[in-house]
């Protein structure tokens, strides 16, 4: 029970939910894997056998330390409150409750505020050292990367300084137990033990090299490359992005269509930003923000006295996107004057202002776009049926955000990075419980709605932290991952019987009196029941005459 302390005190065990539904296990809101040892020692010793030993320890190694990073973040999230050194000492806690070792703190000096470390753990039960034994036999020099990696994630992130452990005695060298030693990575002189903590030259040459085939291999694809803010790899992005890139280079009038928030203005944008006109204006006019009285005005221009109040001339939008694009957002929305006016300007190429009888030649690529049904609009006498196929010669559905989740990781991350510096942020990500719940959400608002949220989640995320449900969904309430939680023996119940194993946890835990708790249920079971005693029955699970003869039981005591 020794290690099991802090694990209680902090209750570590109701955040870890297996939810067998689900297929899937929670830490807080970190995902986990109940894996074989033996399938990842498998794993591990093809690592070592293909990388060559340099190279695995080094993979081992950041791999524990990914893991060890990870769980110093949620020590700090859940105990942040409490004492720093029992926070600290969680971390070893946390390794024993994922079934790596038993870590058990052997000496420690570390000044917080000086900011200085040494650490030495002794570590029994490596799960590590036994796959090792196992597959390879006896070993001249220490195998438990992994753990090591782990200690040293750990303390890294929790220190917010580089810590580097090492293993100084291991099971494998014959050794009753395995020790790791920690320091700051300074204060190691030990060159070749390093190389495998950090990434090697040698790796990273090759990881350049990967990289610049990556690129070579990409580039003979002859594919237009997702520029600007327009990203995505799904099916029906791509199919989208593909019919946009098409018309990229062409003078044809693109009508774009798709529900509301779905990004019409960033493909608008997009499209005038790879055409030949990019070094000349883009003018975007959302005609529903604009008075029905006003549109006019707006697009064509006004000559001076055109009406009472216009005292000056003024261009509209269409000479000022002369030479450009203009993009007319909510087409749907133009009045019936403006609809036949803009009709003239494409048949003829040429704008007339308001008040004004010269006719001015204008070159402008026009990109439409609605979320409107044009064709009912036009059946109900709304819209021109003749403006509507002049501008319907290239229609591009933008697909909804709820048709397109697998792309939802890869936005949220350049959401991120648009925030966070706006906000003096550090934010590495989102959990992956918060990662699903964005995956899983409807979306009815779009990328719109998912630009907005992040924002707000970014605005809430203390820095350096992870977003998490709470800074996305605030007031949900959702604490913790949907599942059953593991009681003090180990088992994991349904929640019902966790609840039920709490509740008879307290009731033992004082002096317990079975009849003064019996007589209090059949009096709450037959006061819920108003008085009916069949029903009170049915709810305790025995006969009327059995209830009654234990009410008058109870009575007499
Ligand atoms: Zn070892």
């Amino acid at each position: 029970m020794m290690t099991d302390q802090l694990v209680e005190r902090f209750n570590l065990r109701s955040r870890l939910r297996f939810n067998i539904e689900t297929g899937q296990i929670w830490l807080d809101e970190n995902r986990m894997l109940l894996m074989h040892a033996k399938a990842f020692g498998a794993l591990r010793q093809e690592v070592l056998e293909t990388l060559g030993r340099d190279r695995a320890k080094g993979l081992l190694f950041r791999m524990g330390f990914v893991a060890g990073q990870n769980d110093a973040e949620l020590a700090h999230k859940l105990y942040g409150e409490a004492d720093i050194y029992d926070v600290f000492k969680i971390g070893p806690e946390l390794h024993a409750f994922e079934g790596l070792t038993r870590p058990t703190i052997i000496e420690a000096d570390i000044d917080w505020d000086k900011g200085t470390f040494f650490g030495k753990v002794r570590c029994e039960n490596s799960w590590e050292a036994e796959s090792d034994l196992q597959l390879f036999g006896n070993s001249d020099e220490a195998v438990c990367w992994n753990l090591a990696g782990y200690a040293s994630g750990y303390v890294t992130q929790f220190f917010k300084r580089v810590i580097i452990f090492r293993e100084t005695q291991c099971v494998c060298c014959g050794d009753a137990y395995c020790v790791l030693e920690g320091r700051p990575l300074e204060a190691w002189e030990d060159a070749p033990f390093l190389r495998h903590c950090v990434l090697s030259d040698a790796q990273e040459t090759h990881f350049e090299d990967l990289q610049k085939e990556l690129w070579q291999l990409r580039g003979s694809q002859d594919e237009p490359s997702l520029g600007g803010k327009l990203v995505g790899g799904s099916p029906a992005f791509r199919a989208a992005f593909d019919l946009l890139a098409k018309a990229a280079n062409t003078p044809i009038t693109v009508l774009l269509l798709g529900e509301t928030g779905v990004g019409k203005e960033v493909f608008a944008q997009w499209l005038h930003d790879n055409s030949d006109r990019t070094d000349k204006p883009f003018v975007a006019v959302n005609c529903a923000a604009i008075p029905a009285e006003l549109i006019e005005s707006e697009l064509f221009g006004v000559q001076k006295g055109a009406f009472t109040g216009a005292h000056t001339s003024r261009p509209g939008k269409f000479e000022r996107a002369d030479g450009g694009t203009l993009f007319l957002d909510e087409l749907g929305e133009l009045s019936a004057a403006a609809q036949a006016k803009l009709l003239r300007v494409l048949q003829t190429g040429e704008v007339e202002r308001l008040g004004d009888d010269k006719m001015r030649k204008v070159n402008v690529r026009l990109v439409a776009a609605t979320n409107m049904n044009l064709q009912q609009a036009i059946a109900e006498n709304r819209f021109r049926a003749d403006l509507y196929y002049r501008l319907s010669t290239y229609p591009l559905e933008i697909p909804p955000l709820r048709d397109r989740k697998t792309d939802i990781p890869v936005l949220v991350a350049m959401l991120i990075e648009k925030f966070a510096p706006l906000y003096h942020k550090t934010i590495p990500g989102v959990s992956d419980l918060a990662m699903q719940e964005l995956v899983e959400y409807g979306w009815p608002g779009n990328v719109r709605e998912l630009e907005n949220l992040v924002e707000r989640a970014v605005l809430l995320t203390p820095s350096g932290g992870e977003i998490e449900v709470q800074h996305l969904f605030p007031g949900t309430g959702q604490a913790l991952p949907a599942g059953a939680a593991v009681d003090r023996d180990g088992k994991v119940g349904n929640a019902r019987e966790a609840k039920m194993a709490q509740l008879y946890d307290a009731l033992l835990e004082d002096d317990f009196d079975l009849q003064a708790h019996e007589a209090r249920l059949l009096k709450l079971a037959v006061a819920r029941a108003d008085g009916n005693l069949t029903h009170a029955a049915r709810a305790l699970g025995i006969t009327r005459r059995q209830l009654a003869y234990r009410l008058k039981q109870a009575r007499e005591r």
